[in-house]
């Protein structure tokens, strides 16, 4: 088994160049040969991968357009640009520098989920070489950042940003947001400060996951500069995180609830969003009268949704945005570019009191195999039983009045993952407990 959630990833010892070689030749053959867009962020490992993932397309008759170093939702965006069949990108996200990842998505922009991901494996057993006069052609695109700037200008009012000149800190990690959102933000004219945001594949400013202990740096320079928000991405530039102007880090699921305000705010629709997301998204939807669908966790399983019923927004609880109108990545430049806009009106901290605020406390029940099957069903059969309003798409999720816990197995480790959130610490803290002694 190769494909989890988030495509094949391991360390340079698991996903070497041969397995690179044989994940994409599978995966040009599932594609059904066509146009193949390659892509990768900067991590040591990357190009050695790269020329391995190109020349596995290529052997097996795609014709592959590489774009270089870019971030994720550049490289998504040009699917349809280029109008591709496919891409694949080079990249283990916000895991450290010695991790990296093949990230494979389809020509529609939807990223492949574990379970197409099982098909695309069955392949690697009977891997069909092209015809020495039929392998794929391999051809650089080099205009892949300012298409993708481009297009999100096109969704952003340019003339309020230039006019109001927000200044914001970037933080790029030394990832791949360091060849897209400098210049993005110095073309929508704002006024920017800039943190690691030179290119480095050993992330030496700082880890690449955006999380409040990793991006002290950035609150200490939004205070010490006087912006108005920091802004920080993880290596392939899909998650995105916010400081407000008074130093405060705003966590992603509280970044998602914002950009569905902005969103409803102008256009009417559901939301959809991952059943680990806090209830403030629900909550922001009902004041537009409208809906939030829920998903199992992992972004595919978010853009499969969007795809099947209409929804204007998507988004994940760690600061992934999903813009339908410009694709099906999370966008984590075009979330940063909404922010911009949005300072144009008010301060972030403002902004932020329209979003209620909730406690969450995360419990890990030690179980296996059966065990852990067990404990999912005890809460579910709790659920039935008591008339509650649940979600089981992916563990179960029991929404109360202001409150909700989710009751749900980790995929790869012995435990039972635990999460309650409520509008206070200790309600949050004797909910996690009351369903801990429920289900165990
Ligand atoms: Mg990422």
């Amino acid at each position: 088994m190769y494909f989890g959630t988030n495509g094949v990833r391991g360390l340079f010892s698991e996903l070497n160049p041969s397995l690179a070689l044989k994940v994409a030749q599978a995966v040009g053959m599932y594609f059904k040969k066509g146009k193949i867009i390659v892509a990768r962020d900067c991590r040591l490992t990357g190009d050695v991968l790269r020329s391995a993932v190109v020349s596995g397309l290529a052997s097996v008759g795609c014709d592959v357009v590489e774009l270089g170093i870019t971030s994720a939702p550049t490289a998504e965006y040009m699917i349809k640009k280029l109008d591709a069949d496919g891409c694949i990108i080079i990249t283990a996200s916000h895991n450290p520098p010695e991790w990296n990842a093949l990230k494979v998505v389809d020509g529609k922009g939807i990223a492949v989920s574990k379970e197409r991901g099982e098909e695309i494996e069955k392949l690697m057993d009977s891997i069909g070489l092209a015809e020495w006069d039929r392998v794929g052609s391999i051809t650089f695109y080099d205009r892949a950042v300012p298409d993708h700037i481009q297009a999100i200008k096109e969704h952003v009012d340019t003339e309020k940003i230039r006019k109001r000149k927000p200044k914001l800190v970037l933080d790029c990690g030394n990832g791949t947001a360091s060849v897209i959102a400098p210049r993005l933000f110095k073309e929508l004219g704002a006024d920017i400060i800039t943190l690691n945001s030179h290119l480095d594949g050993r992330f030496p400013g700082r880890p690449s996951e955006p999380s409040e202990k990793n991006v002290q740096e950035l609150i200490a320079a939004v205070e010490s500069g006087n912006a108005d928000a920091g802004i920080a991405w993880d290596a392939d530039g899909d998650r995105v995180i916010f400081v407000d102007e008074k130093g405060n880090y705003v966590i992603g699921d509280r970044v998602y609830a914002l950009c569905v305000l902005w969103k409803l705010s102008g256009k009417k629709g559901d939301a959809v969003t991952t059943v680990a997301t806090s209830r403030a998204v629900e909550d922001v939807a009902e004041r537009f009268s409208c809906r939030v669908r829920y998903t199992a966790i992992g972004a595919p399983y978010l853009c499969e949704e969007i795809v099947s019923r209409p929804a204007v927004i998507g988004g994940e609880e760690v600061g992934g945005v999903i813009w339908p109108e410009l694709s099906l990545a999370k966008d984590g430049m075009l979330t940063a570019a909404k922010l911009a806009e949005a300072l144009c009106e008010k301060k972030l901290s403002s902004w932020l009191e329209e979003i209620p605020a909730y406690h969450n406390v995360k419990l890990k029940i030690e179980a296996q195999g059966e065990k852990k099957k067990q404990i999912v069903q005890k809460a579910l059969d709790y659920a039935k039983e008591n008339n509650r309003d649940y979600v089981d798409v992916d563990g179960v999720r029991i929404n109360l009045e202001d409150s909700w816990v989710i009751i749900r197995p980790s995929g790869t480790e012995d435990y039972v993952r635990l999460f309650a959130e409520a509008k206070t610490k200790e309600k949050a803290e004797r909910l996690a407990e009351e369903y801990r002694a429920l289900v165990t």
